[in-house]
């Protein structure tokens, strides 16, 4: 199918953090048809904050601050912020006027995204059920104007319990302590997600992270064939790529900026630094089986009951 002739589609990636997804968000965002968005939920506050909200550019975003105007942007931050417009008419009330436009703008923001943008696939990974329960009462979705499709990203919990035993919040905690309180976290948030999963009506998917980073090309296949797209090889080497993604993780990121650094036509000698392909390709990061300790697993396994069995990745 040519991409002109695609209806096009809005991926939510739904999952916890520290579940892999900004590497998922950007290697979908290498397909030609496809545009990573990012943590879209984050864009109001980078615009109050006259921040550019692109991870990668960090200012002068070709995207963000060139594709879409300041209009556009002002637009898409009152449709993402879920903020009232006017100060004296409620959001509510405000939601349910504009709701019966069939051209509002400002609670249709993906819609002004897409009509913006050639490719037929944004994805956009803020990652919550609050944002998904949120945004897909917009009328772009309910009206069919724009398909919504559902990744569900998950990991094995002993894997995030790691990552988030790296927060401030969580440091200096003993064993049981941090087990409970993430482990309390995490089961409301798998509980939450498996229950927004359920009732979801369009096309969905659940894709382990580990099984993305260890047969990253097969999974790809099959993404790309439930994302009705050809299947490009390349797409693997996301790094290569022009992308204009919201948040995220930070240290994905810097690969793709440290590439770009080291790519323009000079020669080696004035580079700061050769990268090796190594660096950059994907890797099962399982860290936590050296990082935790026995009595922080068996803290996390007293909070959760049997909820990571399925999750586990050993
Ligand atoms: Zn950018």
């Amino acid at each position: 199918m040519k991409p002109s002739a695609m209806k096009k589609k809005v991926v939510f990636i739904m999952g916890t953090a520290h579940c892999g997804s900004t590497l998922l968000t950007l290697v979908l965002g290498s397909h030609s048809n496809c545009r990573a968005l990012g943590e879209v939920s984050n864009l109001p506050e980078f615009h109050r904050q006259a921040r550019s909200p692109c991870s990668v550019c960090q200012k002068d975003c070709q995207f963000w601050g060139n594709t879409l105007s300041s209009q556009d942007m002002q637009t898409l931050s009152q449709g993402f912020a879920e903020r009232r417009i006017h100060p004296h008419i409620p959001l509510k009330l405000e939601k349910a006027v504009r709701g019966l436009l069939k051209n509002d703008q400002v609670f249709n923001p993906y819609s002004l995204i897409a009509a913006k943008t050639d490719e037929a696939v944004l994805i956009d990974s803020t990652k919550t059920v609050y944002w998904l329960e949120k945004k897909l009462a917009a009328r772009e979705f309910r009206a069919g104007k724009l398909d919504a499709q559902l990744i569900h990203l998950i990991r094995d919990g002993r894997a995030v319990m790691n990552s988030y035993s790296r927060r401030k919040q969580y440091q200096g905690l003993s064993a049981e302590q941090l087990g409970q309180q993430f482990g309390e976290l995490w089961m409301n948030r798998i509980n939450n997600e498996h229950r927004f999963f359920d009732g979801f009506s369009g096309k969905k998917i659940r894709l382990r992270y580990e099984e993305f980073a260890t047969h990253t090309e097969a999974t790809l296949k099959n993404l790309c064939t439930w994302l009705d797209l050809d299947f490009q090889p390349d797409m693997v080497n996301y790094w290569k790529y022009e992308h204009h993604t919201i948040s995220g993780n930070s240290g994905t990121h810097s690969l793709i900026s440290k590439h770009q650094e080291s790519t323009p036509e000079q020669p080696i000698a004035v580079r700061a630094k050769p990268i090796a392909k190594k660096e950059f390709s994907i890797r099962l990061d399982q860290r936590w089986q050296t990082k935790l300790s026995p009595e922080q697993i068996a803290a996390f396994y007293n909070s959760t009951g049997n909820l990571n069995e399925a999750y586990e990745w050993n």
